[in-house]
């Protein structure tokens, strides 16, 4: 019912030539898969090069930030509307920008709904730092970063949700599938108790967290998790496409 999403977060990697060397690699191999939807993040100065790249291809572009204000006086700062103009996707929140750039719960709040207002499908990034995962607090922080996320937001539509375990990322830690499907199944409630059962069901909800080829049946397998926001193993055309082409054929079995 959910299409699968795979998102691929380049975070702070390759120049404009690189970039385009790597989704020209990519991209015939990643249009024959069918059944999921794949996102390209670069990084910002990438982004219109990309685009002009993956013109009529089934490949979505995504940014990796925004700034809430629409223009103005806020040097270095990428509006919403630029970031519409170029792509359809944004990752919002996500825990390099809540620890590096001291994004609070009232900022990642502001950004999702400036991106809903440019019509662009956040990807919110929520998750538990280590010492939360170990003193049991898991379910508690997702829970409130879900709702100061979310504050004030009446229409999800577009919006989907990464659950990235802050210990995860970058670590080659995964999570165990099982828990992350028992901590998405949780978030999945949290949406329903606030916007009611069927946008619940509706809304991907993605893992995040040192995602590989080697493990990502082990994810897709979960009928709670939607694809995966994968970082480093993004970079790397065989790895990537291996993900998506997991996803593909798990996902679509019947
Ligand atoms: C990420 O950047 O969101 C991420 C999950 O990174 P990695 O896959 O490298 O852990």
């Amino acid at each position: 019912m959910r299409v699968p999403l795979i998102a691929g977060n380049w975070k702070m990697n390759t120049t404009v030539a690189e970039a385009l060397e790597l989704v020209k690699v990519m991209k015939g191999e990643l249009e024959k898969v069918t059944g999921v939807e794949t996102v390209v993040c670069p990084p910002f100065v990438s982004l219109a090069a990309v685009k002009e790249l993956l013109e009529g291809s089934t490949i979505r572009l995504g940014a990796q930030n925004l700034f809430f204000e629409e223009k103005g006086a806020y040097t270095g700062e990428i509006s919403p509307l630029m970031v519409a103009d170029l792509c359809e996707y944004v990752i919002v929140g996500h825990s390099e920008r809540r620890q590096h750039f001291h994004e609070t719960g009232d900022i990642v709040n502001k950004k999702i709904m400036a991106a809903l207002k440019a019509g662009l499908k956040p990807i919110l990034c929520i998750g538990e730092r280590l010492e939360e995962n170990e003193a049991g607090k898991t379910e508690e922080v997702v829970a409130e970063q879900l709702s100061s996320s979310l504050a004030g937001v009446e229409d999800l539509d577009g919006l989907a949700i990464a659950y990235e375990p802050v210990w995860a990322i970058g670590t080659g830690k995964p999570a165990i599938g099982g828990q992350a499907n028992g901590t998405i199944a949780f978030i999945r409630r949290n949406i329903a108790r606030a916007y009611g059962g069927k946008i619940a069901q509706e809304m991907r909800i993605l893992y995040g967290g040192s995602v590989s080829s080697a493990n990502a049946a082990e994810f897709m397998q979960q009928p709670e998790i939607d694809g995966a926001l994968v970082g480093g193993a993004s970079l790397k055309a065989n790895e990537f496409l291996s993900i998506v082409n997991q996803t593909s054929v798990i996902k679509h079995r019947k």
